[in-house]
């Protein structure tokens, strides 16, 4: 049953932006694909969420964007790939990782983070350069980190609440949240009142296992009657990974370590980190791969060359 999607939202005042998700097919497919534990499974997702909510919140048309989280914990870096239009996929370094839960029974997802280390946030926006931004993690949560990176980097106030419920087998019954962001309407009252609300409302987890939808959870906090619907997109774990990519990347490599996989196994093996597909190479294709290589080494050496020379010349 496919039934993600996420909405966009205005409050009739015009004070606050909201966006809801459900993204329980997603971090299903990613907890599948990357077999992650119960720690992994709810730190991966709970970026997957924060990914999705954040790009559907900054990223225009084409643009996409790639969060990396590393702090330090003992599931290492989590990479997510987002779009502007619900494509997601996701990367967790080391999926097995299994903790005692924390004083509130959760799964201590900011133990397995860890907060020694950095979220990264990567905006390709068409042009040459990305754009990147780093902050430092706030608690490992996710959800905090995504608000402190809003906060940090957007300078937009907002709050991010993501969750994600993770079955005895490690398995997602459910995944979700929500990003508010506070617009200059807004006055320190309506925000404080906002914060108590969301103090108020049970987790995003605890709604989506009651089969709320990500509109009946704005509702909720906002009363239906103040909010104008904008929009309400699918979302999806996708991956655009191919042969023909895969060959790519491999011939960026130094050419004598593709002429060795030749010599050596005269076949190559080559795995996608994000969905698991398989690619092989037969000592043919290898070939070509290694011409383009070549090719490639010699320009770049060519082009080093001038420029050592060139840097000689101003020296002289
Ligand atoms: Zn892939």
């Amino acid at each position: 049953m496919q039934k993600d999607h996420l909405v966009k939202s205005i409050t009739k005042d015009g004070k606050f932006r909201a966006y809801a998700i459900d993204a329980t097919g997603v971090v299903a497919e990613a907890q599948q694909r990357q077999d992650t534990w119960s720690a992994s499974s709810a730190a991966l997702g709970r970026t997957l969420v924060g990914s999705l909510l954040l790009s559907a919140s900054v990223l225009k048309g084409k643009e996409t964007m790639t969060v990396k989280i590393n702090g330090g914990g003992p599931i290492g870096a989590m990479i997510v790939d987002a779009d502007a239009n619900g494509n997601v996929k996701g990367y967790i370094q080391k999926p097995h990782v299994h903790l005692p839960l924390n004083d509130h029974h959760k799964i201590d997802v900011g133990k397995a983070v860890g907060v020694n280390g950095f979220m990264q946030v990567m905006k390709s926006m068409g042009g040459d350069e990305p754009y990147t931004s780093n902050v430092p993690l706030a608690s490992g949560e996710i959800g905090d980190d995504f608000t402190y990176y809003l906060a940090q980097s957007e300078q937009i106030p907002s709050a991010v609440g993501v969750s994600v419920f993770v079955n005895e087998d490690n398995t997602i019954k459910v995944a979700g949240g929500y990003l508010i962001q506070t617009l200059p309407d807004a006055t320190d009252e309506d925000i404080s009142k906002l914060e108590k609300r969301l103090k108020e409302v049970p987790m995003v987890s605890e709604l989506l296992l009651s089969e709320q939808t990500p509109k009946d959870i704005l509702n909720l906090i906002f009363g239906e009657d103040n909010l104008d619907y904008l929009t309400d997109t699918p979302v999806k774990f996708t991956c655009t990974c191919s042969k023909k990519g895969f060959a790519k990347a491999l011939s960026k490599i130094d050419p004598k370590e593709i002429k060795k996989i030749i010599d050596e196994d005269h076949k190559a093996e080559l795995v996608c980190h994000f969905c698991g597909a398989r690619y092989n190479y037969n000592e043919d294709e290898l070939k070509s791969i290694l011409t383009v290589s070549e090719k490639r080494d010699e320009l770049e050496q060519a082009q080093n060359h001038g420029k050592d020379k060139h840097d000689q010349d101003n020296k002289e």
